[in-house]
């Protein structure tokens, strides 16, 4: 593979399609191969070509889409895992101590909780969950002793809260923490939590990022050499890597990200003001609406508002899961960010591991992950889904 030269001059949408993807030196191959192999000859014990040994230290396909993420995301180091989960596990266990305190928004991934909570909460690592709009609520959660990280995610899923990341930043290093954004939701596309003063993003390269809903995968990106080096270690030592053609396909998805990103919003939009107006929708949870407490904030803090949307029904339960079981071009599935349209029930679903906490989901919230098809089709799959 030869070298794109880096050149951060470039526009984004420039970089999404060329950093890190320079054609094939041997054969002119204008995509670089998959290098679908787990270890690597060497010239004489220890020459090694291009640093390689062994896929689980390194493969020259997820070095490129690492070199890819670091770009996008401003970052100086991106480091490629099996999952979203995956990722965030390595972090976490690359910054945390048993009896450590970590400071997390009361409204983050459900799997995000249950991975601190359980998996970490069993290995002595304590944790408070936090209203992250609620500022004073969130000092005097950092000031519990020994905490290590302040986690935020916005927008927030399912109800599309907005956090203020340059705000909270100010406040997590003011506490000696590390300032983690799940950056998932937005994509770098739309916001970019490094610039904002986070010092980690994290990423479910599943979503918005593969694009295609074909793969699984995570990210880590950051400019704090000293962590990478940590995070890095452990991926080698514990083995949660992406696999090749995984990282290929995830470079793949990428370079449309900007156009994709655009279109989602697009469409989201519309459906939100149109259901904004129906009888049978009790309230709209999407950050584009004027309505939207976090409008404000979005707007300045992100250059589009995305393709999640969330809405309560008057009906109740049986109305929302009435809706969400009668959509057709809006498939009932979990995930999200894929090209084609996704309907979730929430307290059932992405959410049920968290049913009967704090974090509970309202049982009349559907979730909706709008694709990038005709938005008139989407409309109409909507409407008369509500009709019924
Ligand atoms: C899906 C998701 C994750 C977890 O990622 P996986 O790839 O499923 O492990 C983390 N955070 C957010 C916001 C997600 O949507």
């Amino acid at each position: 593979m030869t070298e794109t030269p880096h050149d951060a001059q470039q526009h984004f949408n420039t970089r999404v399609i060329h950093e890190g993807q320079g054609f094939d030196p041997t054969t002119g191959a204008i995509i670089p191969p998959i290098y679908q192999t787990s270890t690597f000859v060497q010239d004489g014990i220890g020459g090694l070509r291009g640093g390689y040994e062994y896929g689980r230290s390194g493969n020259p396909t997820r070095t490129s889409l690492q070199t890819l993420l670091a770009s996008l995301e401003g970052g100086s180091r991106a480091i490629s895992f099996a999952s979203g989960l995956a990722a965030e596990d390595a972090l976490l266990r690359a910054v945390l101590a048993p009896g450590d305190h970590v400071v997390l928004g009361n409204d983050v991934y459900g799997g995000t909780h249950r991975l601190i909570n359980r998996v970490h909460g069993a290995w002595g690592v304590r944790n408070t969950t936090v209203d992250l709009g609620d500022h004073d609520a969130v000092r005097s959660a950092l000031g519990i002793e020994r905490t290590r990280i302040l986690w935020i995610e916005t927008p927030s899923n399912p109800l599309m809260k907005i956090s203020d990341i340059a705000a909270l930043a100010v406040l997590g290093h003011a506490a000696g923490a590390i300032v983690v954004v799940d950056n998932t939701f937005a994509s770098p596309a739309l916001q970019q939590p490094l610039s904002l003063g986070a010092d980690v993003v994290v990423h479910s390269t599943t979503k918005y990022l593969g694009g295609h809903s074909d793969v699984i995968g995570g990210a880590i990106v950051t400019s704090d050499e000293e962590l990478a080096d940590k995070v890095a270690f452990l991926q080698f030592a514990a083995g949660a890597v992406s696999a090749p053609l995984d990282a290929w396909l995830t470079v793949r998805g990428i370079k449309t990200l900007g156009v994709r990103m655009q279109r989602h919003s697009e469409n989201a939009q519309a459906i939100a003001e149109k259901l904004a107006q129906h009888p049978a929708i009790e309230a709209v949870y999407y950050p584009g609406l004027p309505s939207h407490p976090g409008h404000e904030l979005a707007a300045r803090q992100m250059s589009g508002f995305g393709g999640m949307l969330s809405v309560a029904l008057a009906g109740g339960a049986d109305a929302a899961r009435h809706f969400a079981e009668s959509t057709t071009v809006f498939q009932l599935a979990e995930s999200l960010g894929g090209v084609e349209s996704l309907i979730g029930y929430p307290s059932e679903m992405t959410h049920a591991s968290v049913k009967g906490t704090a974090l509970e989901v309202p049982d009349n919230v559907v979730r909706l992950s709008v694709g990038i098809e005709d938005v008139a089709d989407l409309l109409a799959d909507v409407e008369q889904a509500l009709a019924r």
